[in-house]
């Protein structure tokens, strides 16, 4: 019999929506190639991004008020939450669901066609492959490792840390170190490249967290598991047969999406149009974010943060997190645009709107913004 909707892809993303549309009593099947593969990314997300049906098992530790640095210390209002795996996959199980594992090589309407040459018919297929990477696409790349809480006496919680103590010359493209509970007992501290294109390598990163780190009184053993962080933060196409990364969920210029995912999986399951007019020029908008981080000089960058994180916790909830906000995610954009240092401002407003900037040094490697 063919099912109401086929999944393909069994990230976050198309768990959460296998798990809504069984929970509806569609039939589903879902592919991937490797169904029972373990995440081993450390996902997280704010706290009020998660949907109530998820239980709160799968948050493993809150950071209720996480601090922010660009040049000086931000307090951001709005708890902050890192997921539990193990306990997320469970949340989304999918019982009744056909698991089929093999690639799925075209997500049409009605229709998934295999790399083993079958194809299912379906009511419904959306494709939640994520994201492939590409030259032309700007990644996010990050280098973590994990480390015993007792080690990390005096380090706060961090969603982002722009100071220059990590080594790196003053004109290099910059990177923040990222700082979490993992539980009770370990710290995630990940130095992270927002966006590049290319991005910072991983082994880059990794001398710059050992630098930082030891600045701050943390010496690294070379024995503490290590998280390798590499995806594209561009390429996501809004659509109802696309979901998760694949479809536009991922946030360009914060990487996030997996908040999104959870909070939207609900609506696309019930088949409701997530993509309305709004939603997509909120997409339109954020992309043009990504072309403002990418086009400023590595100096302005902690300062471009010391005025986000000076915002209002509704205007930076927006711009962060209001997918389909658009009154609010052009209002939080306008405030920060008109709380810019001059100079800065200009080279937004250039960026924003897509007009080339000649620039010192920047994250990407061209020295023209397209
Ligand atoms: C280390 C790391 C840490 C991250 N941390 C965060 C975070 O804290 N918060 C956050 O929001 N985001 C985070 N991200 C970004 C993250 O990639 C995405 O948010 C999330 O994984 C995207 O979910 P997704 O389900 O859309 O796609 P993916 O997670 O990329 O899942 C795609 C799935 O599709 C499957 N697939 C691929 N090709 C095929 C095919 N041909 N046919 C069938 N199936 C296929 C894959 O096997 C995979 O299971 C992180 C990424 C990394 C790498």
């Amino acid at each position: 019999m063919k099912p109401d909707l086929v999944v393909c892809g069994l990230g976050p993303a198309g768990r959460a929506l296998a798990h809504r549309a069984v929970v509806r009593g569609l039939t589903v099947t879902v592919v991937d190639p490797a169904p029972e593969r373990r995440w081993t990314a450390t996902y997280a997300a704010w706290a009020d991004e998660l949907p109530d049906w998820l239980t709160p098992e799968v948050v493993a530790a809150t950071v209720p008020r996480p601090m922010a640095w660009g040049t000086r210390a931000h307090r951001v209002d709005r708890p902050y939450v890192v997921l539990d795996n193990a306990r997320l996959r469970i949340a989304l199980r999918f019982p009744d669901a056909e698991v089929v594992a093999d690639r799925a090589v075209d997500v049409a309407p009605g229709r998934v066609r295999l790399a083993s040459g079958v194809t299912i018919a379906c009511g419904r297929a959306v494709d939640a492959r994520g994201l492939t990477r590409s030259p032309a696409r700007a990644e996010q790349t990050a280098y973590g490792v994990i480390v015993d809480a007792s080690r990390c006496a005096g380090l706060d919680p961090l969603f982002m840390d722009w100071r220059r103590d990590n080594g790196a010359p003053s004109d290099a493209p910059p990177s923040f170190l990222y700082a979490v509970p993992l539980d009770d007992e370990r710290m995630l501290l990940e130095e992270t490249c927002l966006a590049g294109r290319p991005a910072l390598t991983g082994a880059e990163l990794r001398t710059r967290l050992r630098h930082r780190l030891r600045a701050r009184g943390v010496e690294l053993t070379g024995a503490e598991p290590v998280e390798h962080v590499r995806f594209p933060v561009q390429g996501g196409r809004p659509g109802s047969r696309r979901f998760g990364a694949a479809g536009g969920f991922l946030h360009p210029a914060t990487g996030y999406n997996v908040g999104a995912a959870l909070a939207s999986a609900d609506a696309v399951a019930a088949g409701q149009d997530v993509w309305p007019a709004g939603a997509r020029a909120v997409h339109h908008l954020r992309n043009a974010g990504l072309r403002a981080l990418l086009a400023l000089p590595p100096e302005d960058i902690p300062l471009f943060f010391d005025t986000f994180f000076t915002l209002s916790p509704a205007a930076q909830r927006a711009y962060l997190s209001g997918r389909a906000d658009l009154g609010g995610t052009i209002a939080a954009m306008r405030s920060l645009f008109q709380a810019l240092p001059g100079p800065l401002r200009r080279r937004v407003a250039a960026a924003t709107l897509g007009i080339p900037v000649r620039s010192r040094g920047r994250w990407g490697s061209a020295m023209m913004v397209p």
